[in-house]
């Protein structure tokens, strides 16, 4: 049997082993993929360090990894529209195609979806099998790295453009590599002002090289609302929540304007209280975000990136991928940016 490399969750402990594996067979409607650069995910951070959550969702061994971009190497007989050799990436969640969700066009809250990387295995190989309804072939304007980096600028896009942002005020919370890429997708949406905060100084200059009008930095006393009195503003009219923290998301709903919009990304603590009464008494619209809408999202990113909007000042790592463990230390320390991984 042919073997490749890949980068394995190979036992349930902290940590992930490069190793050799099978090469996968595409079926009759997959695509297989030869990988070029990946990226690495918060989500791949959670599988490497094992976390509660990763020792419920994971099955050992599995490839893992979801943020790709490669050329088309085979391809299964029934596939259509495609050739070998294109660039592509694809979409990471892998809908049922008949369930109700599916059926009415919206795939993405598909009841059955599986998660490449995390359900089956991924693309941290030299070959990805994918089905083809997956996959997205890349306009030449697009390079290779920023290609690897859709799915993330993906959940950017969908959570950014949610409600409309022309000549908006829009409030950040979380300067991570999704809140960062959001800065530059409300830049070029037509947001007037967009404040960001974050408890990291590194992450927070990320944010300003993606057009942020003024950053908020908790940790040394600085607060959201005194951006909302410095710009002479009443409030927020678009909220992104995109942290996680329970404090972060307390802040939001208090500097937000009357009859304003929350879309939530962050995946907030089960055990999150917020002021109820704040948000019904500013009847204040909340919708939470999950993963990329299929398609219309990818179409989206693809216009943006194409008519200039550019993100690359959110790579701060550029590694071959024999040096993985560097990059999974430097995510786990907490300052960098994306970490990309060459194949
Ligand atoms: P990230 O860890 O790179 O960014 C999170 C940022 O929030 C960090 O920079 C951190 O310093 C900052 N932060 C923490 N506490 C804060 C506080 N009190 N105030 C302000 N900032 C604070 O993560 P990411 O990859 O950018 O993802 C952002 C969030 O979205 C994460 O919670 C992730 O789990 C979630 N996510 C959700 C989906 C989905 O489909 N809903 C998909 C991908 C990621
Ligand atoms: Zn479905």
């Amino acid at each position: 049997m042919k073997k490749m490399k890949a980068l394995v969750k190979a036992k349930p402990e902290k940590g992930l082993w490069m190793d050799e594996v099978p090469v996968p067979e595409p079926g009759i409607n997959d695509v297989m993929v030869k990988i070029k650069k990946t990226a690495i995910c918060g989500t791949d951070l959670h599988i490497y360090m094992w976390d509660e959550w990763a020792q419920r969702t994971i099955n050992t061994p599995m490839v893992i990894g979801h943020e790709y971009m490669g050329t088309i190497y085979k391809m299964g007989s029934g596939v259509k529209n495609l050739n070998i050799g294109d660039r592509v990436t694809g979409e990471g969640h892998i809908a049922c195609g008949h369930c109700r969700n599916c059926r009415r066009g919206k795939k993405h809250v598909c009841q059955n979806t599986i998660g490449i990387g995390v359900n089956r295995d991924g693309a941290f190989a030299e070959y990805l099998i994918v089905p083809a309804e997956n996959i997205i072939p890349l306009d030449d304007r697009i390079p290779d790295e920023i290609a690897a980096l859709m799915d993330p600028f993906g959940n950017a896009t969908h959570t950014a453009l949610s409600f409309p942002l022309l000549g908006e005020d829009v409030l950040i919370t979380g300067a991570g590599l999704i809140g960062s890429m959001a800065v530059g997708i409300s830049r070029f949406a037509g947001a007037r002002y967009i404040v960001v905060s974050d408890l990291s100084d590194a992450r927070l200059e990320m944010a300003k090289k993606m057009g942020a009008t003024l950053t908020i930095n908790p940790t040394k006393g600085e607060k959201i609302e005194d951006a909302v009195k410095k710009l002479g503003m009443y409030g927020f009219d678009i909220g992104l929540e995109m942290s996680g923290s329970p404090h972060a998301f307390e802040d939001m709903i208090d500097n937000m304007y009357n009859g304003s919009k929350i879309s939530l990304l962050g995946i907030l603590p089960n055990t999150t209280t917020v002021h109820w009464d704040k948000i019904i008494f500013k009847a204040l619209t909340l919708k939470g975000i999950y993963g990329r809408e299929m398609f219309e999202t990818w179409y989206k990113m693809e216009q943006m990136l194409i008519t200039g909007l550019d993100i690359s000042p959110v790579i701060t790592h550029r590694l071959k991928v024999d040096d993985f463990m560097q990059g999974f230390e430097a995510m786990e320390e907490g300052n960098s940016g994306k970490v990309i991984l060459d194949w």
